[in-house]
């Protein structure tokens, strides 16, 4: 390959790309064809407008010249009629096309927030929520720019290009002619400046994606950002964000602001060639004063459309960025859900030789994993923090998937099973509680369980002694918890949370301890309300706790990833090993604390 060849090679590619991802945003509007329909009448009519009032000046030098001025009246009344023409078909041309661009930036907007309810767990560990809210918000909005925006320049433009060409050829086809010879140098201009403003408008998205990530970072995490002193490390990684954004467009503006006076220049090239020509006798034929007058001016009406049309380039290129970046979201592939059986009723657990690398590591985080797990006991997992016991316990709900080995469900694999069917059999109780915007009573009918009764939602709190200390707030368990909680201490949290898995009545309990120590208050009504819970219920726990532990049916030693010892409380201690002494360890914390 030469050099030459390379240089072209990918610049091929990217536009052979470009337009196949712009031809994929289509389909999102084509669904909407009569609007557009509608909306080219609405523009043609504009289009007709503009042809008309040059011939319109045609009429007005020629009755001038011929001092004919019996015309007047309706040579007055066509005014009114023309700008009464381009307004109409203004409004309806504009009205259309919004109409469609409001309807797709829906409809993208939810195909993609949809997706993002599917996808699995990994990908959340790669993109942060910011560069996703990003997404959602302001690249979405670009992309309809390009499918609405462009198209609506582009009929109106174009149909007012061609009505004028029209009537220039009409008036003098020659002229015409020499015009449009022009045409290949603006092509040469567009082009260049469309690849450049691509290129920065995928940087200036990026950049937005920055800015809401660290700022969103800074609001959640404001109490660390003050106590440890980041607010100059934030400010400044949010300065660099912003001022990013900022030259990225700057660059943009120059292009797109370089790139209309180029094209005028040359526009009044062709003008002035025109003119000069137009005066030879050869050329000008029997055109009157009033057509000659009318094609200049016709001519010179071209400049505004050939402008318009070129700057769609830039509001394409930034749709087709846009697109990009989302297309990228919904081409991710979403939780596999091959399972075609029912789990109706749920029996032992089982896993058998598991191992468990995440996506895109090369380190297995679970090795050689054997487990029984019989219906209605409960299994303790304990080990170091890294040891592998939250993968673990992902894997039986399927946020992570693709292990090699097996793990079952009354001796069927998990995978069989639909991921609905399967999840409704589980209840989950997680370390960091995850509360919505809304009442207590909101939080523990969450989801599915909307449609628990009072009576219902009263039970499970008072089982998880939620009742303990909603009854002392105002408006009970119908007092609202703040954003994520935040009215309520760590404790009451997580009683919210396990009423919620109470009320779920699911036969399995995925159970992940806090590990933070909580006063004994706290700790007693958490103790007896994880007791409520755990009745009769096949659990899963990441136990912190001795308590949790030593009651447990079973318990499994976890390290870097393996299990190193299985059995119960006085059958690990009676092994001396790994157990024994960290549970020597445990029990000094616990009366440490
Ligand atoms: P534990 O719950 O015992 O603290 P984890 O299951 O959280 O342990 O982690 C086990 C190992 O897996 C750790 O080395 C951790 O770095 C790694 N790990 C956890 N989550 C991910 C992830 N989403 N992608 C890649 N590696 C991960």
């Amino acid at each position: 390959m030469t050099s030459e060849q390379d240089k072209s090679g990918p610049d091929a590619m990217r536009s052979k790309e470009g337009w196949s991802i712009y031809k994929r945003l289509l389909t999102y509007v084509m669904p909407y064809w009569p609007a557009f329909l509608v909306s080219f009448i609405g523009f043609a009519i504009y289009g007709a407008g503009q042809a008309l009032s040059a011939k319109w000046l045609e009429q007005v030098v020629d009755t001038v010249q011929r001092e004919d001025f019996e015309q007047r009246t309706w040579l007055a009344l066509a005014v009114l009629g023309i700008f009464l023409m381009r307004g109409v078909g203004t409004f309806i041309g504009n009205y259309s096309i919004a109409y469609v661009g409001r309807e797709t930036v829906h409809r993208m907007r939810s195909e993609v927030f949809e997706h993002l309810l599917f996808l699995p767990s990994h990908f959340y560990s790669y993109h942060a929520s910011g560069e996703l809210l990003a997404k959602l918000t302001y690249n979405v909005e670009q992309v309809t720019g390009a499918v609405t925006n462009a198209i609506k320049i582009f009929l109106r433009e174009t149909l007012t290009l061609i009505g004028l060409m029209a009537y220039m050829f009409y008036l003098n086809w020659k002229l015409t002619l020499i015009f449009i010879a022009a045409g290949p140098l603006i092509g040469l201009v567009v082009s260049m400046a469309s690849k450049r403003m691509r290129r920065l408008s995928r940087r200036i998205q990026q950049s937005v994606g920055d800015i809401t990530e660290s700022a969103s970072e800074a609001i959640k995490g404001y109490q660390v950002v003050r106590v440890f002193g980041g607010a100059s490390a934030e400010r400044q990684r949010f300065q660099e964000a912003s001022l990013r954004n900022k030259r990225q467009f700057m660059k943009l503006v120059v292009t797109q602001s370089l790139n209309t006076p180029v094209i005028q220049m040359l526009i009044a090239v062709a003008l002035s060639t025109l003119l000069y020509l137009a005066m030879h006798p050869d050329v000008m034929g029997d055109m009157t004063t009033g057509g000659f007058v009318a094609f200049l001016t016709a001519a010179g009406m071209l400049t505004k459309p050939v402008r318009q049309l070129t700057d769609i380039s830039a509001i394409i290129q930034r749709g087709i960025a846009a697109a990009e970046s989302l297309f990228e979201v919904l081409d991710e592939p979403v939780e596999q859900d091959r399972g075609n059986q029912r789990l109706e009723k749920v029996g032992d657990i089982e896993f058998k030789q598991l191992n468990f690398t995440y996506p895109n590591t090369t380190k297995p985080v679970l090795r050689d994993i054997s487990l029984r797990l019989p219906q209605g006991k409960s299994l303790a997992l304990v080990g170091r923090s890294g040891s592998g016991k939250s993968t673990l316990a992902s894997l039986l709900p399927r946020f992570n998937d693709g292990w090699d080995g097996e793990l079952l469900i009354n001796g069927v694999p998990v995978e069989s099973f639909t991921l609905a069917s399967l999840r409704d059999q589980i209840s989950l109780v997680n370390q960091n509680v995850v509360l919505f915007n809304g009442t207590i009573a909101e939080n523990i009918a969450y989801g599915a369980m909307a449609g628990a009764t009072e009576e219902q939602i009263l039970a499970a709190a008072e089982a998880a002694h939620v009742n303990e200390f909603a009854a002392r707030l105002p408006d009970g368990i119908h007092t609202p918890v703040g954003e994520n909680g935040v009215l309520l201490s760590g404790g009451q949290r997580q009683r919210i949370a396990i009423a919620r898995a109470i009320l779920k009545d699911a036969p399995i309990l995925i159970l992940d301890e806090a590990t933070s120590a909580l006063d004994t208050e706290s700790e007693r009504h958490i103790q007896q309300a994880l007791e409520e819970v755990m009745k009769g219920r096949t659990t899963l726990v990441i136990a912190h706790r001795l308590s949790t532990i030593e009651k447990a049916d079973i318990i499994a030693v976890m390290d870097d990833g393996k299990v190193v010892e299985q059995g119960s409380h006085p059958e690990l201690l009676d092994q001396q090993g790994a157990y024994a002494k960290f549970h020597i360890l445990q029990s000094d914390v616990d009366m440490g604390s």
